[in-house]
């Protein structure tokens, strides 16, 4: 018998439906009925299969995982195919800006895997390790609102959303001897903002609308990187944003969170937080 049931077949140009991008399917995990519209095999695995397993990359029509990017790690789960019950393990999910398509990058163990153009699957998010990740980044979000608030209007650049050393940077320094102070009404404010158990919003607005409303007071936005006509903007404790990430429904998700931190350098100004080690798990 066949070793592997497993051919290549042309990379798919279907854009993915991406559950996520919705409020609603933004906190949707499970999703059954999705077909394989592309297999392929990375290159470098086709020799021989080292001790992970087979690995093998999918893209399908419709997908609830979030892929990596926007400063956010990607979602892990597993993919079970609905013909031969067999499941496989998504390790990494990728997005292209080119095709629109999201890679499932996959392991299975079984050395038989039968899968096909065609077929469909039930794909199936972690929830707990998308819940970390959503909390993650929303308190990334929350440090921005907080800012705000405080009266630091500084030009949001790159976030760092995973785990290990999440940071928000923003365009500008703050005065050196005004720092520890801005880290201690940020927690302050951090604490106010959690207890107003404020609704997260996510919606696609017209790019030129959002621009208007969102740079209202200053240029804090830079729309000239968006190519679409719609921009996916993101609510979180009363500040908006474009953004691609998955988040929490309200702020009062974020108690266990807390600002850490504060690194002025090359006119960026870095605010660390994270979860209070107290509560950590
Ligand atoms: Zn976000």
């Amino acid at each position: 018998m066949a070793a592997l049931a497993i051919i290549n077949s042309p990379v798919s140009i279907t854009p993915t439906d991406r559950l996520y991008l919705s409020y609603e399917g933004n906190f949707i995990t499970s999703k059954a009925g999705c077909k394989v519209l592309s297999i392929s095999r990375p290159e470098q695995q086709q020799q021989g299969d080292d001790a992970t397993g087979t690995l093998i990359d999918l893209a399908f029509d419709v997908s609830p995982f979030h892929p990596q990017g926007g400063g956010q790690p990607s979602d892990v789960g597993t993919i079970s195919i609905e013909r031969t019950e067999q499941i496989l393990t998504v390790k990494k999910a990728t997005f292209s800006f080119e095709t629109n398509v999201v890679t499932h990058h996959c392991s299975v163990v079984a050395a038989d895997v039968d899968i096909r153009v065609g077929d469909t699957c039930t794909l199936n998010v972690d929830s707990e390790t998308r819940l970390l990740y959503s909390k993650y980044h929303s308190a990334g979000h929350l440090v921005d609102s907080a800012m705000y608030r405080l009266g630091y209007e500084l030009p949001p650049e790159k976030g760092y959303h995973f785990p290990d050393g999440p940071t928000v940077e923003y365009k500008g320094l703050v005065e050196a001897d005004k720092r520890q102070e801005l880290v201690k009404k940020l927690k302050e404010e951090f604490v106010t903002l959690v207890n107003e158990d404020i609704p997260t919003t996510i919606c696609m607005q017209i790019k030129e609308e959002a621009e208007a409303e969102l740079n209202r007071t200053q240029k804090n936005f830079d729309f000239s990187l968006f190519v679409d006509p719609e921009v996916r903007i993101v609510g979180v404790a009363d500040f908006k944003c474009p953004c691609g990430g998955t988040h929490v429904r309200s702020t009062k998700e974020l108690s266990e969170f807390t600002v850490t931190g504060i690194k002025c350098k090359k006119g960026v100004t870095k605010i660390k937080y994270d979860i209070m080690p107290s509560t950590s798990v």
